[in-house]
């Protein structure tokens, strides 16, 4: 079959020998495949380094056949779809029979997919025009809907029309936020349109799939951009960010409401350090103040307060982040740097190793990881606050540096790590085996922690001795 294509010239990179080992091998058994998807389009951008998905026109038995044949080895990853996935140099390459997809009664898995013939139909079934090329070394381009032009001009357009595309699957609008901000583009106006008339329906996606666009967006690091730009579907995923949109904070302390302040602490956090964040911390950073609508109360003199926000934050986003069935690692790290994203911290030792502890406590073997983190999230939310409060950044790079001091002085911060233990307690103490013994150890680690006691073998053996 004969398709157009723009001429193979095109400063396009290489695609890597491993997936061409694969077209290769099924279009000398007389097949057709091209390469698809997301390294087309980060191709396209000078971006090289996605995996490469490959969409054939033989059927999955066939294309199984023939690579076998070709001494590679293949797995049936997805046969209901027309996918294997291929393995060349232990590298995998999903491959798939061209298709499309039949009726979304249930607006998420199509209820038939219908194997077809030529690639300009499987194109078609894709949800953006930049995700919708297909490429091949010696035909070219393949772009039938315009996604070389939408890369230039940077922008995510529905592939047909919006609306359907949406209301086939209500993921996909996720996915236009997902690669908007990743991308950094912005997003078609008709797209934008039927993006938020169609957001109610991720109500009935699965949940874990809305999680992990949701990671997607935070990874992106421009989870600022899709809450200001996209508001009404970042709180049609997660329901509880409804209320911070417009909240008055009432306060001197705060400049903006709770969700433009919000948006600010996701971009501070990116910037802190001048590292990437870690998602627990990007996670924190979207879910801080998420509680600060319900603790809201407001004093005699009119001010607001939200006692209690970040405790019941941290509950809120223990469920939230459940909900879309993400690690439970990671979220027990939000929830902890979220619990304490107010505690009172000063740049001098006792106060940085008490935070360390804190976390520690939280999240045993992390709490020096997340003493950082914390001091970032504190910088980013000071900084997204009133003029008056920001000064406080300042102190918080003081204490970045007495975190790191206490880390090389290897502080103590639980009283498994104390170089003492119960035998010594026992022992030097003379007391009996029980509870007693722990609690000598607690009053120790409180000692090392404030400071008044070394943490060093020979002086707390002393201290025990001492203390008889
Ligand atoms: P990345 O993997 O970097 O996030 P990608 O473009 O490879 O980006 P995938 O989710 O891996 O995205 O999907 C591969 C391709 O399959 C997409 O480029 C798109 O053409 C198509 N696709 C994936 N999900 C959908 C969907 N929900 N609706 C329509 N097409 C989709
Ligand atoms: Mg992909």
């Amino acid at each position: 079959m004969q398709v157009e294509t723009t001429q193979p010239n095109r400063e396009m990179p290489e695609v890597p020998s491993y997936a061409m080992r694969v077209v290769d091998a099924l279009e000398a058994a007389g097949h057709e495949a091209w390469v698809v998807g997301g390294w087309v389009r980060d191709a396209l951008m000078g971006r090289p380094g996605h995996d490469v998905d490959v969409t054939c026109s033989s059927p999955w038995e066939e294309t199984e056949r023939v690579l076998r044949a070709a001494g590679i080895e293949v797995h049936q990853t997805g046969v209901a779809h027309g996918t294997v996935t291929a393995v060349v140099d232990g590298l995998p390459v999903e491959t798939t029979t061209y298709r499309v997809e039949g009726a979304y009664s249930d607006r998420r898995h199509p209820d038939e997919v219908r194997f077809v013939t030529d690639v300009r139909q499987d194109l078609a079934r894709r949800d953006f025009t930049v995700n919708a090329m297909a490429y091949h070394p010696r035909r070219g381009l393949l772009d039938p809907f315009g996604g070389e032009r939408d890369l230039g001009l940077g922008v995510i357009r529905a592939v047909g029309e919006p609306r359907r595309r949406f209301e086939e699957d209500a993921l996909r609008v996720l996915r236009a936020v997902r690669f908007a901000c990743r991308l950094g583009f912005s997003i078609e106006p008709a797209t934008q349109e039927a993006l938020v008339a169609c957001a109610g329906e991720l109500d009935a996606m699965a949940r874990e799939r809305v999680g992990a666009e949701l990671d997607g967006i935070l990874a992106s690091g421009r989870m600022a951009w899709a809450l200001r730009h996209e508001f009404a579907v970042m709180a049609a995923a997660v329901p509880e960010l409804a209320p911070m949109a417009g909240f008055d904070q009432r306060s001197p302390y705060h400049a903006y409401d709770v969700a433009e302040h919000t948006a600010r602490v996701c971009a501070g956090v990116e910037c802190a350090c001048g590292g990437r964040p870690s998602q627990a911390l990007r996670w924190a950073a979207l879910l801080h103040d998420v509680a600060k609508p319900a603790c809201f109360s407001l004093d005699a003199s009119g001010r607001g307060h939200f006692f209690g926000h970040p405790e019941e934050g941290a509950r809120v986003a223990g469920r939230v982040m459940g909900r879309l069935a993400l690690p439970k690692s990671m979220t027990r790290e939000a929830q902890a740097l979220i619990c304490l994203h107010d505690l009172p911290v000063r740049p001098v030792a006792a106060s940085c190793r008490r935070m360390m502890s804190l976390l520690e406590a939280a999240c045993p073997g992390r709490g020096r990881a997340l003493a950082f983190a914390l001091v970032d999230l504190k910088r980013a939310d000071a900084l997204a606050k009133a003029p008056a409060c920001r000064g406080y950044a300042v102190e918080l790079d003081a204490m970045a540096a007495r975190v790191r001091a206490e880390v090389a002085a290897g502080c103590p911060l639980t009283v498994r790590e104390l170089p003492v233990g119960g035998d010594d307690v026992i022992r030097e103490r003379g007391l009996e085996p029980g509870p007693g013994v722990g609690l000598v150890l607690d009053a120790l680690l409180a000692a090392v922690l404030a400071g008044e006691l070394g943490h060093g073998r020979e002086e707390l053996l002393a201290e025990l001795r001492m203390g008889e």
